[in-house]
């Protein structure tokens, strides 16, 4: 068969019935699988064989659903997570530990900031937060002979500072590590990131993949390009024996299915992070219509960063899309259908204002969640960046009086209309 497009993949990839099976993927609502011999299971314990024994390590909707989002991203493993938040954990988890080094982009969701500056540094391993557009010989500085990866968001929460993918690909590769991506908010209909040279991608499946905020859940998707065997010394956990699983090496046993396999077998054993298989359902009723939703969403977030500037209440504006963005250079050239349909925006009269303006919203409801097919709006510096210092929030890219405007697919002319009428209502 030729190779599909995005939406078709969107609409049948992943779940292809037999004769007489059910048409829509089935959830496998099992936490175990049955065998008729306890030899073969010994087998499956082994990694000797495929197949399914516990849902904790793998499940057939979620495998399902992971092999779609695999496709849309044109990698070679994918796996399903519980959470974004698990999804960047797992990643990063998986070639380093105690002892080691990541470097990331400062502008990235406040929750992986915090998974890596805080959670992560007690487990041992230590972050440097650099400055996306720094130049090359700047970044380089930055590397360490323990430096195990480099981890960027395509289009940044709530910054939407645009990735230089290239760049940072072309660094990672410099020093034997692979570069690895959140794509949650350009999604791979938008952007892919592979196609840049990045190594591994990560999403929080619960934005815009699902996109109908029901499903909290996250994806880590393998290109299998990156060359673990090559850089043997630095990735012992995928190149030397795992004791626990009688000394199998991950990279001689499964080649270019390593890192995916050491994630599955390995940490979600270990950790169990899994996405639920009613959950992963649900991801794949979003994913059907990703490519519908996608264009709708920047259509609408165009319209309304253009009508945002015509407002003499509003400070400034923040979308890739808009020709004098700093970013908009980079966006045309990694997204040249769109960046995602969140924009950011100040208005005079600072945090007061923001705050007032959110309550008086009617179609835009005040939430936690972003990406979503209703509008949605958050100050991140009250919100989802509140434990960030002044210093911290400005280096997160995240200006105090930042409201992050997430716009839905509703009409347009509703969504300009409900935010007329909360500027008029803010001014008291
Ligand atoms: N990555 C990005 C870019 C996000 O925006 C988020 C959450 O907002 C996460 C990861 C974490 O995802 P989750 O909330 O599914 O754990």
């Amino acid at each position: 068969m030729q190779k599909l497009s995005q939406d078709t993949i969107c609409i049948q990839g992943g779940w292809q019935p037999k004769n007489g099976e059910p048409r829509i993927l089935p959830i496998y609502q099992s936490t175990t699988f049955q065998y008729d011999t306890s030899d073969y299971m010994g087998k499956l314990f082994d990694l000797e064989v495929n197949g399914y024994f516990y849902t904790r390590l793998q499940n057939p909707t979620c495998d399902t659903v992971a092999s779609k989002i695999c496709a849309l991203e044109g990698g070679v493993g994918a796996v399903l997570t519980s959470s974004g938040q698990a999804a960047t954990f797992l990643a990063l988890f998986n070639i380093c530990g105690a002892g080691d080094h990541i470097i990331s982009s400062a502008t990235i969701y406040g929750g992986s900031s915090n998974l890596m500056t805080v959670t992560m540094k007690k487990m041992g391993v230590e972050v440097t937060l650099v400055d996306p557009d720094a130049s090359e010989e700047e970044l380089e500085k930055e590397f360490r002979p323990n430096t195990k990866a480099v981890f960027g968001e395509t289009i940044a929460n709530p910054s939407l500072v645009v990735l230089d993918i290239e760049k940072f690909a072309r660094l990672a590769h410099r020093h034997g590590v692979p570069l690895i991506v959140d794509n949650t908010f350009a999604t791979p209909i938008n952007c892919r990131p592979f196609e840049w040279g990045a190594d591994i991608v990560t999403h929080s499946t619960t934005k815009y993949m699902d996109g109908h905020a029901a499903a909290v859940g996250g994806c880590i998707v393998d290109s299998g390009n990156f060359d673990w065997e090559a850089n043997k010394e630095r990735f012992p956990g995928l190149t030397t024996p795992d004791d626990s699983y009688h000394g199998i090496i991950y990279t001689e046993r499964f080649g270019k299915m390593a890192y995916t396999m050491k994630a599955t077998a390995q940490l979600m054993r270990d950790l169990g992070t899994c996405q639920s298989p009613q959950n992963a359902f649900l991801l794949n009723l979003g994913l059907e219509t990703l490519h519908l939703r996608m264009p709708r969403h920047c259509e609408n977030a165009q319209k309304v960063a253009e009508y945002l500037l015509t407002r003499d209440e509003v400070a400034w504006v923040n979308y890739p899309g808009l020709p004098d963005n700093k970013y908009h250079a980079l966006a045309e050239k990694y997204m040249p259908n769109g960046t995602c349909g969140v924009i950011s925006f100040g208005l005079k009269g600072g945090k007061e204002v923001a705050v007032r303006f959110m309550d008086h919203l009617k179609l835009g409801a005040i939430v936690t969640h972003v990406a979503d097919a209703r509008t949605s709006v958050l100050h991140p510096a009250s919100h989802t960046h509140r434990q960030l210092n002044e210093e911290q929030l400005i280096e997160a890219g995240v200006q105090p009086d930042l409201i992050r405007f997430s716009v839905g697919i509703e009409g347009a002319n509703d969504i300009i209309a409900d935010i007329d009428q909360a500027l008029a209502a803010s001014k008291a």
